[in-house]
């Protein structure tokens, strides 16, 4: 499996669209690892989680070709994951030989509802899948478990386990520290990598809506300790450029993504 993590900030990307914050201005100055556009990953040439509004940044800096897209997971329905008027474009004449039409969507009744109402299924090639938390689905050659996340109590926000022939991969973003069922079905899988949001950085406070670092260690000593982990969908406000996040993160056995980082398994 060939994970690339196209995009690794929280909503308001990094520098921040509007900020002037010190961080911010920081990050500007040292460049490289330290922009951060929207939070999504590509899954080998077919799969892709969420629709950042930086998805035709990702399309020009990773030379993706999303005419290839078959499948589209949607984590929640929060505009930084779910930019729905990207989706306008799949249709003549703003997008042409779609390789394998229609490009299924999968996600929770809202982002389900909201396909549906912006954007109709009769005039698209699109079809929108609802998903059912822990009721896997099977899409070509891969498997996605929808699980529960803990984020907005607005909607079901979901994550998802992706699974091959031979690999288990975990992708948590967005949530807060899990609630009891979601940990108890991921404590009885085994993971090849497990890529965790960390938008509070190494900053303390109770992680309800997002991760923290010792939330993320928590996490990963509970349910994969010896697993490859990542972090990834950074907040400016953490205040951590990478090679300071990096310098507190690698000495616990956690990599530090960035954007366009490309994890195989
Ligand atoms: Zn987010
Ligand atoms: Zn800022
Ligand atoms: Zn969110």
């Amino acid at each position: 499996m060939r994970i690339q993590i196209l995009g690794t900030a929280a909503a308001e990307g990094w520098p921040a669209v509007f900020c002037g914050c010190d961080t911010c201005v920081r990050a500007r100055a040292a460049g490289g690892h330290n922009l951060r556009s929207r939070s999504s990953i590509q899954i080998d040439d077919i799969y892709k989680i969420d629709l950042p509004p930086d998805t035709f940044h990702h399309v020009l800096t990773y030379d993706i070709n999303l005419s290839n897209l078959e499948h589209l997971f949607i984590t929640h329905s929060h505009h930084d994951h779910f930019a729905v008027s990207e989706l306008y474009y799949t249709r003549p004449p703003f997008a042409h030989n779609i390789r394998k039409p229609p490009i299924r969507i999968y996600g929770n009744e809202t982002v389900a509802d909201t396909v549906r109402t912006k954007v109709s299924e009769d005039s698209h090639p699109i079809e929108v899948v609802t998903l059912e938390a822990f009721v896997p689905v099977k899409a070509n050659d891969l498997r996605f478990i929808p699980i529960t996340a803990h984020h907005s109590p607005n909607e079901h926000c979901l994550n998802y386990v992706i699974e091959s022939d031979s690999v288990r991969v975990l992708y948590a973003s967005d949530t807060g520290e899990y609630e009891q069922p979601t940990l108890d079905f991921l404590a009885a899988l085994d993971y090849d990598l497990l890529i965790i949001e960390c938008t509070q950085g190494a900053l303390p406070g109770p992680a309800t809506s997002h991760m923290s670092f010792e939330a993320v260690l928590r996490l990963r000593d509970k349910i994969g300790p010896t697993t490859r982990t990542v972090i990834t969908h950074f907040s400016h406000n953490m205040g951590l450029l990478h090679d300071e996040f990096e310098a507190i993160a690698n000495p616990e056995g956690v990599e530090v993504a960035y954007d366009g980082i490309v994890l195989e398994c």
